[in-house]
């Protein structure tokens, strides 16, 4: 089907729209915004073999009241081209931007051809369209696939660097998907006391959804940002920074009442669902949201991407004790993904894919710090302040026989490379699963090779390959015999144009879990 687009059909067919939505049309014709609506730019998500969600949200004046918008729905027009010059479009369609989403639109397309590349743009009366983003279709169910290419990223704190690794990513060549760790945001209002400050964030502490929504469109102003979503669809996920700094369930750090704090929580995924490219089966309800969900790439690859935020106990207390944690002594029955989705995860590690990809948040591995922080030798808001939900864990992968599991994480601000051992305690023992745990796009700062005083630290975690504290990304490319991972630094991230190169590369073959020298 070919359409062609003109401001006059737009108008006809918002009249149309007038029907369905029972709207005056006045109201939808009062819409025309005369500026740029399309300020953040555009995404596409969660590809399966037919379509993907394609997004955007308008907002003229985006740090103003409702984003510049008119407070009433805006008709928007959509196309989906099989080329960049939009030649050949497949679909058209119209869907409605309305206030109560903040403008933002997500539309699901179906019946695209697998495992191809489209284009698509989105229009809206009296301005021009939204830039180009291409994404591809995920392959055929059960269809033999001979490679799949994944950009692994997150942590984007503002203020402490630019966002040249997002340049770097949409630049890559041949990408079927982003998966992004989480800290697409940072809530708070600046960097820890001695941290620099490269660029400011607008505002104070985020709490209400007008912060949140202004935080994100402060994100997404960033034409790197920008341009690695248009490169490719993303899976997003969130960890803590979209909400608030290490929460669990309905707990925040400060030991605020619950009921307050799932309020704060509501909206903040509010904010996370109008701003990501995922699906309505993503919107939130009073309850929280249901971010766990699975994509399949033909019989090659099954991501598993996890919540690791909503379901879990409060992290457990330090050395340094602490008010608002869950004591040493509390035993076992930690959760870290919760009963259900404990459940849910073992129903889909049973498949046939041949591989399984462990899409998370904070590091699975137990990882020994050298010096005694306060917290004592280990990441407590990692899964090693939750000993036996990790132990389940990796019983699931051995009850279900795998020897193919990758884990991608990122919360750390380094890259890591690592085994994850069978038992807790047993660091040199058989392994359950590889994790590549990706660095950050920003946060930390320009970093180095290896931090100071960090010389030792594999020597502390003999089941560990490479620690690495530069900003970057990982890519994998994903073949039956062969998982290749690429661990991509910058030089810097505190002036514009930061390089990027290539720190290492190391291979995962399916019949057992290692990480080998490329
Ligand atoms: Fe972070
Ligand atoms: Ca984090």
């Amino acid at each position: 089907m070919h359409r062609h687009f003109d401001r006059r059909s737009l108008f006809r067919s918002a009249g149309g729209l007038v029907l369905l939505g029972g709207l005056l049309p006045q109201r939808l014709l009062a819409a025309p915004l005369g500026q740029n609506p399309f300020t953040l730019g555009v995404a596409a998500g969660d590809p399966w073999p037919d379509g993907f969600v394609i997004w955007t949200r308008l907002a003229p004046r985006p740090f103003d009241e409702h984003g510049g918008m008119p407070a009433a729905p805006v008709p928007v027009r959509w196309d989906v081209a099989e080329d960049d010059g939009f030649v050949r479009v497949v679909q058209s369609g119209e869907t409605l931007a309305r206030p109560e989403l903040g403008h933002s639109v997500h539309v699901e397309l179906r019946g695209l051809r697998p495992h191809r590349h489209y284009w698509y743009r989105f229009m809206v009366a009296g301005s021009d369209s939204s830039p180009i983003g291409m994404a591809r279709t995920a392959p055929a169910a059960g269809a033999v696939v001979d490679r799949v290419r994944i950009g692994v990223a997150g942590c984007q704190h503002w203020e402490a660097g630019f966002f040249d690794a997002w340049r770097h990513i949409a630049g890559e060549p041949d990408l079927d998907l982003i998966f992004h760790y989480g800290d697409y945001i940072y809530e708070g209002p600046r960097l820890p006391l001695g941290e620099r400050i490269v660029r400011q964030h607008i505002g104070d502490e985020i709490y209400s959804l007008d912060d949140y929504r202004r935080r994100y469109a402060q994100y997404k102003s960033d034409p790197h940002l920008q341009a690695a979503h248009a490169a490719s669809a993303f899976a997003a996920t969130f960890d803590d920074h979209e909400v608030d700094n290490d929460w669990a369930a309905d707990k925040d750090q400060d030991g605020t009442p619950p009921e307050y704090f799932h309020l704060r929580r509501l909206m903040a995924l509010q904010a996370w669902y109008e701003h990501m490219p995922v699906r309505r089966a993503q919107l939130p309800g009073l309850h929280g949201i249901i971010a766990h969900r699975r994509l399949d790439y033909g019989r090659l690859l099954r991501l598993h991407l996890l919540d690791t935020r909503q379901y879990r106990t409060k992290q457990r207390c330090g050395l340094d004790g602490g008010e608002h944690c869950r004591p040493v002594e509390d035993g076992g029955g930690s959760q870290m993904l919760g009963a259900a989705q404990e459940a849910w995860l073992d129903e889909g590690l049973g498949g046939e894919a041949g591989w399984n990809l462990l899409a998370q948040q904070v590091m699975l591995m137990p990882f020994r710090y050298l010096e005694s922080r306060a917290q004592g030798r280990y990441n407590l808001d990692s899964w090693s302040g939750y000993p036996d939900a990790r132990s389940r864990l990796t019983q699931l992968m051995q009850k279900n026989n795998l020897t193919n599991v990758v884990v991608a994480s990122g919360d750390v601000h380094k890259h890591h490379v690592g085994l994850v051992p069978m038992r807790e305690h047993d660091l040199e023992g058989p392994a359950a699963a590889t994790e590549y745990v990706s660095s950050s796009i920003s946060s930390g700062g320009d970093g180095s090779d290896i931090p100071p005083g960090w010389e030792d630290i594999l020597g502390e975690n003999p089941h560990s390959n490479l620690v690495n504290d530069r900003r970057g990304y990982q890519l994998f490319t994903i073949a039956p015999g062969q998982w290749r991972t690429d661990v991509i630094g910058l030089d810097r991230v505190s002036v514009r144009g930061g390089n990027k190169h290539q720190v290492a590369a190391f291979v995962t073959l399916p019949h057992q879990p290692g990480a080998h020298p490329a």
